[in-house]
């Protein structure tokens, strides 16, 4: 049967799959990176992986892998197939396509950013499936973004459009990792809510979702750090549907678990905002965490079809 790799790095854990032509899971893997070796022996774990997940298609398939699809974190040169930088796996200019291609036999090798690889996947068959511009929003440690166009993810001149966590909402704000203060994913990130409920409730163990409960019990702490939270947000979604007029706003990861809670007031607070520019869609993720793993297996699927018709 038919089918490419898909390989989803992160940085403690790897998720893999072998995915079919119609984008079925046929069979999915998980691994540590092995990031305390230092970033060489994880780009080795990455290689290791996925010359086993070839040789798994091989044995139950009857054929090896066509291409492969593989996402990763930082600053990615997708057009060169380069992991340029990624601080939490702690390596530079690592040439993972072409390492790729060599230890997968030759095959076609194509390389994501995490967050733009797991937006493609919601754009095209999660949450944003049938709209031609979406922008695609995890909240989690940080904030990042996925800017989708025409059923393709725009990565910029030098592969960082969608940077949306570091636009400055509150420029007094606290330090943000970046060099700049008051940067959106230091006020609105699942981080960032899980530090201001730990200081607000006295709890250092407090995290986003606990906060998220409170809320929803009504304790007029956690209310005041959620509305917080949700302004700031607001705040920099309004700074980006300003931009870019998407149709549909997907909104992922562990914030959004939070559901209505947090998607009532943020629906209104971004309502609030708009003067001229038309309302999107405001959506949460459908996907979950195998969003960058189905994305990856449709990077592999595309270079196959670009190729064949080039
Ligand atoms: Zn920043």
């Amino acid at each position: 049967m038919k089918h490419v790799i898909a390989l989803d790095v992160g940085g403690t854990g790897m998720k893999a799959a072998l995915v079919g032509a119609d984008g079925a899971l046929l069979y999915e893997a998980r691994r540590a990176t092995g990031r305390e070796r230092g970033p060489d022996a994880v780009v080795e774990s990455i290689l290791a992986f996925a010359a086993d997940l070839r040789a798994h298609g091989e044995k139950h398939f009857g054929e090896s892998a066509l291409a492969a699809g593989v996402a990763v974190p930082g600053i990615v040169d997708a057009e060169h197939g380069i992991a340029v930088y990624a601080s939490n796996l702690g390596w530079r200019d690592v040439p993972m396509r072409r390492l790729l291609g060599e230890r997968l036999g030759g095959v076609p090798v194509a390389l994501g950013h995490d967050v733009r690889t797991g937006g493609l996947a919601e754009g095209r068959i999660g949450a944003g499936k049938g709209a031609d511009r979406f922008l695609f929003i995890p909240l989690g440690t940080g904030i990042a973004g996925a800017i989708g166009i025409a059923g393709a993810i725009e990565e910029g001149a030098h592969g960082y459009a969608g940077e949306i966590g570091h636009i400055v909402i509150r420029p007094d704000g606290p330090d943000c990792g970046c060099g700049q203060r008051g940067c959106l994913e230091t006020l609105a990130s699942a981080s960032a809510v899980s530090r201001a409920w730990a200081a607000a409730s006295g709890d250092p163990k407090a995290d986003a979702a606990d906060c998220a409960k409170a809320v929803e019990s009504g304790d007029p702490k956690a209310v005041a750090v959620w509305r917080d939270a949700v302004d700031a947000l607001a705040a920099g979604l309004v700074t980006a549907l300003t931009l870019l007029d998407p149709r549909t706003l997907i909104i992922g990861g562990g914030l959004a678990e939070a559901g209505e809670t947090l998607f009532t007031p943020l629906r209104a607070a971004v309502e609030e905002r708009v003067t001229f520019q038309k309302l999107p869609h405001i959506v949460p993720a459908a996907l979950g965490d195998t969003a960058g793993c189905l994305g990856a297996g449709l990077l592999a699927w595309d270079l196959l079809s670009t190729e064949v018709s080039a």
